[in-house]
């Protein structure tokens, strides 16, 4: 497995300029230091797909030399665009310095009214800001990325057009996760959701997936999004993992303080900076296995996790190949529950 492709989701700083009631995140001020991603970055070698987290990464003086260290094949870089004229800089200088593809995406969770009851008043003007700006830049993907709650759903299938219409390269629509600020929130009832990602299911489908790609392989990656959305429904309906989950050897999240979990929302299990991947690699592992014998299958519904998860799932990998040979649409299984199992 360690030869397989990696996702590293890089926690660069705790500090962040919002105080979002989704966020699920620690916030403090605590900023990853260069020697620390210096050695983490040898310990973990080659990373084909790099995330970085926060808090909120533009805030991080040194995110351009930190990104650098690791020279991922593909780059993402989450931001709550508050600070349009240093983040627009600060991308400049990625895609100048970053050998490989460069995704920035903007959080927006609805049209200003939704957004700022969400996120802050005025934070959906400074987003905005943002993504004008660096959307002008050559060799960059912006997309925008949405948390889904039961707070902003209804405004979801008008603002996944409007995203459309404002040129993002792509929209990805979280389910809401963890523990939010807000203890009040929560997701809405499945039969809502189904009927949001109905609507927004042919928006989605509109982009381009075909962008440099072999024109199957863009119908592999629209099928692949199309099993995903009805894969979630089931998840959160059946109240039951899909598949197995491989977080524990495809994923790794690791903090400014070098602490290191299979995914966002299991706890830490070991630190780069006192000890050597494998070890840390195995404890991952135990903690998995003793998680699972007392809870049985470990389930979620984040996005990245569930790519990764159907990759290594070859039935579901069966329907993704029908649905792009066949162009056909999977079914969202109707039901009423919500629910998150981890
Ligand atoms: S969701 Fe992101 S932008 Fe909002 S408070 Fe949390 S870290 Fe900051
Ligand atoms: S199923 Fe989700 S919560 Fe559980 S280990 Fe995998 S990624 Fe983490």
């Amino acid at each position: 497995m360690r030869r397989l492709p990696q996702h590293i989701v890089l926690h660069v700083t705790t500090r962040c300029d919002l105080r979002c009631r989704t966020c699920f995140v620690e916030k403090g001020g605590r900023d990853l230091s260069l020697d620390d991603a210096r050695t983490i970055a040898g310990k973990v070698g080659r990373v084909r797909w790099l995330d970085i987290g926060g808090g909120e990464p533009f805030l991080h003086p040194n995110l351009l030399e930190i990104c650098g260290l690791f020279n991922p094949r593909d780059l993402t870089i989450p931001t709550n665009g508050q600070r349009p004229e240093k983040i627009e800089a600060a991308v400049r200088a990625l895609r100048a310095n970053m050998r490989g593809a460069v995704t920035i995406a903007v959080s927006l969770d609805g049209f200003a009214g939704a957004n700022d009851a969400l996120r802050g008043v005025g934070a959906f003007d400074r987003a905005m800001g943002t993504f004008k700006r660096i959307r002008g830049i050559s060799g960059i993907s912006v997309k925008v990325n949405t948390v889904v709650c039961a707070a902003n759903i209804g405004v979801l299938p008008e603002f996944a057009a409007h995203v459309r219409d404002m040129g993002a390269d792509y929209h990805s629509l979280l389910l809401l996760r963890g523990r939010p600020a807000d203890s009040q929130l929560a997701l809405p009832p499945v039969v809502e959701l189904r009927e949001m990602f109905e609507k927004v299911r042919p928006v989605l489908a509109s982009y381009a997936f075909q962008k440099g790609r072999h024109p199957f392989m863009a119908r592999l990656l629209h099928s692949a999004q199309q099993e995903m959305l009805a894969l979630s429904m089931r998840v959160l309906q059946e109240d039951r993992a899909a598949f197995p989950c491989r977080a524990p050897w495809v994923h790794r999240v690791i903090y400014p303080d070098g602490s290191v979990a299979m995914c966002e929302l299991m706890p830490c299990c070991g630190n780069l900076l006192s000890e050597d991947l494998d070890s840390v690699d195995a404890r991952i592992s135990r903690a998995f296995g003793r998680h699972e014998s007392e809870h049985g299958a470990c389930f979620c519904t984040h996005n990245c996790n569930m790519a990764e998860n159907m990759m290594f799932h070859p039935q579901t990998m069966g329907r993704v190949l029908l649905g792009a040979l066949k162009r056909r649409k999977p079914e969202f299984a109707p039901g009423e529950k919500t629910g998150d199992g981890a």
